[in-house]
C-alpha cells in the first residue's frame, strides 16, 4: 500500500514548483519527505501550510511625534502534537511567505527533538538598529496586543529571533500578563533569568551548534580541537558560538558582520572581537581590511558555521567552498540548488532545523520549569541539552544512511513525521 500512495505522490498533480521563494523550497522539501515516507496527499495538503497566519497592523508613537504603522505576522504551522513555539524577529526583510516557512520549520525541529509542541514564527517588518528602545519597546507591547487572542502558555509560546532579545521578551511578557490580568512566564521564552528565564538558554542554540560540530567531527574521524572555524554573523547566535568554541580551544579563523568579514589563518582574537561587537553583532567596522561576505564563504577552512540570515550558500558559491564540514546555525542558510552541490562534493552538513534547535530545546526547558515553578542549574540545563542535541543529530546521520538520502532530507523525514502521524490519529486526514 505503501508503495502505491508513493506511486500517485510521486506523480502528484498538486506537487509545488521550485523556485528561490523560502516558502515553496519548503512545501517542495515536505513533499519529498511525506513522498519517501509514504504518506498520501491529503497529509501533504494538511501540511503545507501553517493552519493559521494573523496579519496584524501595529501604530507606534515615534520618539519625533509622529505615528508609524508597522506591520507584523504571526504563523501557526501546526497544534496537532501540542502548542505552537516559535521566536520573534523584527527584521526589514520580513515576508508572510519568510514566517510561515519559518514556522515550518519549527514544527521539523520539534518533531527531530521530540518536543511536545507545532511550529510557529512571528515577524514584524521593522530595523531596530534605527529605533529607539522606546520605540521598541511600544511595537513589541504593541504587536501583543494584536496577537494576544491566539498565544499562551498552553496555545502558542513566542521566543526570541533576529534582532530580538531578553528585554524584547520581558516588555512582551509584562504586556501579556497585564492584558490577561494574571501572572504567565510561560508565555514567552527567552526572557531575563531574574523573570523566570532559564540557565543556558542564552547561549543554547550556540552551545547546540557546538556539538554538531564536535559530533560532525567525530564522525569523520577528527577531533574538533584540531579544526579552524569560520562563522558568518556574529549576533546572538555567532558570537556565542566563537566564544565557546574558543573556550573549547577550537581556532576560529574567520568572522563576518552585515557589513562583511575578516580572516586570519592563524585565528582571530574572540574576546577582543566581543569587547568591540555592538548589541546587532557589527564588528568589522572596527577593522580596515574587510572582505565582502561573498569572498569571506569561500575562504579556506574546516568547518563553516552560517548563522546569519536565509539563502547566504548558493548555486554560486557552494562549488567554491572549502570546508568540509557545515554547521547551520542560521534558518535556511542553503539554497536547494546548493545543497545538491554541497552533498555531491561530499560536504557532512548539519542542517539548520537540527544545527540551531539548542535554542528552542532549551526554550522548552525553560516552559517546564515555568509550568512546574522549580529551577534547574545551569549544568543540567546544558546536561539535558547535550543528550538531546546528540541523540538527534545521530537519529539525522542514521536516517540519511539508511534511506540514501542527504541529511537535510533525512532532517525532514524525521520532522515531519510525528506531525503525519498526530494528524491521522486525531482524525484530520
Ligand atoms: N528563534 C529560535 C529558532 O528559530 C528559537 C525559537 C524558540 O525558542 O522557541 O529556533
Amino acid at each position: 500500500m505503501e508503495a502505491k500512495i508513493n506511486k500517485r505522490l510521486v506523480a502528484g498533480a498538486n506537487m509545488p514548483a521550485p523556485d528561490d521563494n523560502v516558502l515553496t523550497n519548503t512545501q517542495e522539501a515536505v513533499y519529498q519527505a511525506l513522498s519517501r515516507l509514504g504518506y498520501s496527499e491529503p497529509v501533504y495538503e494538511v501540511l503545507k501550510e501553517p493552519l493559521r497566519v494573523l496579519t496584524v497592523r501595529i501604530p507606534v508613537h515615534m520618539d519625533d511625534g509622529h505615528v508609524e504603522v508597522f506591520t507584523g505576522y504571526r504563523a501557526q504551522h501546526n497544534d496537532a502534537i501540542g502548542p505552537m513555539k516559535g521566536g520573534i524577529r523584527f527584521h526589514p526583510n520580513v515576508s508572510l511567505d519568510e514566517v510561515k516557512a519559518l514556522s515550518i520549520w519549527m514544527s521539523l525541529k520539534c518533531g527531530i527533538f521530540n518536543l511536545p509542541y507545532g511550529g510557529a514564527k512571528g515577524g514584524i517588518i521593522c530595523d531596530p538598529r534605527t529605533m529607539s528602545l522606546g520605540e521598541q519597546e511600544r511595537l513589541a507591547r504593541g504587536y501583543v496586543r494584536a496577537i494576544s487572542q491566539i498565544v499562551g502558555p498552553t496555545k502558542d509560546i513566542p521566543a526570541p529571533d533576529v534582532y530580538t532579545n531578553p528585554q524584547i521578551m520581558a516588555w512582551m511578557y509584562d504586556e501579556y500578563s497585564r492584558i490577561r490580568e494574571y501572572d504567565s512566564p510561560g508565555f514567552i521564552t527567552g526572557k531575563p533569568i531574574v523573570l523566570g528565564g532559564s540557565q543556558g538558554r542564552d547561549q543554547s542554540t550556540a552551545l547546540g551548534v557546538c556539538f554538531c560540530a564536535r559530533e560532525a567531527a567525530a564522525t569523520q574521524g577528527r577531533k574538533l580541537q584540531d579544526l579552524r572555524v569560520m562563522i558568518q554573523g556574529f549576533g546572538n547566535v555567532g558570537s556565542n558560538a566563537a566564544l565557546l568554541l574558543n573556550e573549547m580551544g577550537v581556532k576560529v579563523i574567520g568572522i563576518s558582520d552585515a557589513n562583511g568579514g575578516i580572516y586570519d589563518e592563524n585565528g582571530l582574537n574572540v574576546q577582543e572581537l566581543l569587547d568591540k561587537r555592538d548589541s546587532f553583532g557589527m564588528v568589522t567596522n572596527n577593522f580596515s581590511h574587510v572582505m565582502t561576505n561573498d569572498e569571506f564563504l569561500v575562504q579556506p577552512c574546516d568547518i563553516l558555521i552560517p548563522a546569519a540570515l536565509e539563502n547566504q550558500i548558493t548555486a554560486k558559491n557552494a562549488d567554491k567552498i572549502q570546508a568540509s564540514i557545515i554547521v547551520e546555525a542560521a534558518n535556511g542558510p542553503t539554497t536547494p540548488e546548493a545543497d545538491e552541490i554541497l552533498h555531491e562534493k561530499g560536504i557532512l552538513l548539519i542542517p539548520d532545523v537540527v544545527g540551531n534547535a539548542g535554542g528552542v530545546t532549551v526554550s522548552y526547558f525553560e516552559w517546564v520549569q515555568n509550568n512546574q515553578g522549580m529551577y534547574w542549574t545551569e549544568e543540567e540545563v546544558n546536561q539535558r541539552l547535550e543528550t538531546m542535541m546528540v541523540n538527534s543529530i545521530q537519529n539525522i546521520l542514521h536516517t540519511a544512511k539508511r534511506y540514501q538520502v542527504s541529511t537535510r532530507m533525512a532532517a525532514y523525514m524525521v520532522g515531519i513525521k510525528p506531525f503525519a502521524e498526530a494528524i491521522r490519529w486525531r482524525g484530520w486526514v
